[in-house]
């Protein structure tokens, strides 16, 4: 039976999915519906899900949109160039709404293929960021995309040119952490904007997943599955031991015969899942153990906001 719930502090919302969000907000406002946004605006559901019922268009492609002369927002994750062209081109009404900390990642890249340098970009080569990243430049052939340990060691690139480095902005730090050691042994001049581009609420969330995990048995982490950030957030859990920990949508998923043993449980969600569905699930399990008493777990402070 749960008697202490520790609350991750920070989670949910960080400043670049407030902004993405607000900015569907403001158009849909300004323009009424229907609006189209290319791929999910953040990833998750329940957003997703609201801005249809709200007549948001989600498309993948723009051969999908009907009415050009409705506008198009472009989502959080970034936006490969000749995607912008493409909707340049055919005169859409685009609407940016690329994180400000994902931008910083797509000057550096563009910057590393000014001074014709190797790039490595560490993150998940199917991920859409990491598509709007290489795709800011033209030069495919000096990228190589790894995710691993392994693959770091692995890479064999020529003596006479610079090597350079970008980095997912939602993976684990540690993970990253690793790699990038392994590179700038491999490659001693590497070039990196800093330690790694991972940002301010992936490192956060992650430091107080670590915080909750020597206090509970358990962890409960709201958000998509799709979500990286989210599921980084699982991932830390249970690097840390932390065997039971469920990435759920929402309180439906409350894996509730699990938590019979449970005495210390912990929650948090990914930044991309909104408030209501932590205060959700508090209310649910305030109604399942009487005797509930929750602690906030503080690791940081957040008063980033990114104007629209
Ligand atoms: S997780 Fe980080 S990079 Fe991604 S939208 Fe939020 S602040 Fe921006």
């Amino acid at each position: 039976m749960v008697s202490n719930l520790f609350v991750a502090v920070p989670h949910g919302f960080c400043a670049g999915v407030s902004r993405a969000v607000r900015i569907v907000e403001d158009t849909l406002k300004e323009y009424g519906a229907p609006i189209y946004v290319r791929h999910e605006i953040v990833h998750n559901k329940h957003v997703v899900n609201e801005f249809q019922k709200r007549g948001v268009i989600f498309i993948e492609d723009f051969d999908e949109i009907t009415d050009t002369t409705r506008p198009v927002i472009l989502s959080a994750h970034g936006t490969e160039q000749c995607v912008l062209q493409k909707g340049n081109e055919r005169g859409l009404k685009l609407i940016d709404a690329t994180c400000p900390l994902v931008k910083k990642v797509h000057r550096q890249i563009q910057k590393l293929e000014t001074v014709g340098a190797n790039i490595i970009v560490i993150g998940k080569n199917t991920h859409p960021e990491i598509i709007g990243t290489i795709g800011q430049i033209d030069n495919h052939g000096q990228i190589t995309i790894i995710n691993s340990e392994q693959e770091a060691e692995g890479i064999t690139l020529p003596d006479d040119k610079l090597v350079g480095v970008v980095t997912q902005t939602t993976l684990s730090v540690d993970k990253v952490q690793k790699i990038i050691s392994i590179l700038q042994r491999k490659f001693p001049a590497l070039i990196t904007a800093n330690k790694n581009d991972i940002c301010y609420a992936t490192t956060h969330r992650q430091a107080a997943i670590t915080e909750l995990t020597k206090r509970c048995e358990a962890l409960i982490i709201i958000g998509s599955k799709n979500s990286s950030n989210s599921k980084q957030l699982q991932q830390t859990a249970v690097h840390n031991g932390i065997n039971k920990a469920w990435l759920i949508d929402d309180v439906s998923e409350l894996p509730a015969d699990e938590l019979r043993g449970i005495e210390n449980l912990g929650i948090s969600a990914g930044a991309s899942a909104p408030e209501y569905l932590v205060d959700n699930l508090i209310a649910k399990l305030k109604e399942d153990f009487a005797n509930l008493k929750i602690h906030d777990i503080i690791v940081a402070e957040e008063n980033i906001e990114f104007k629209s």
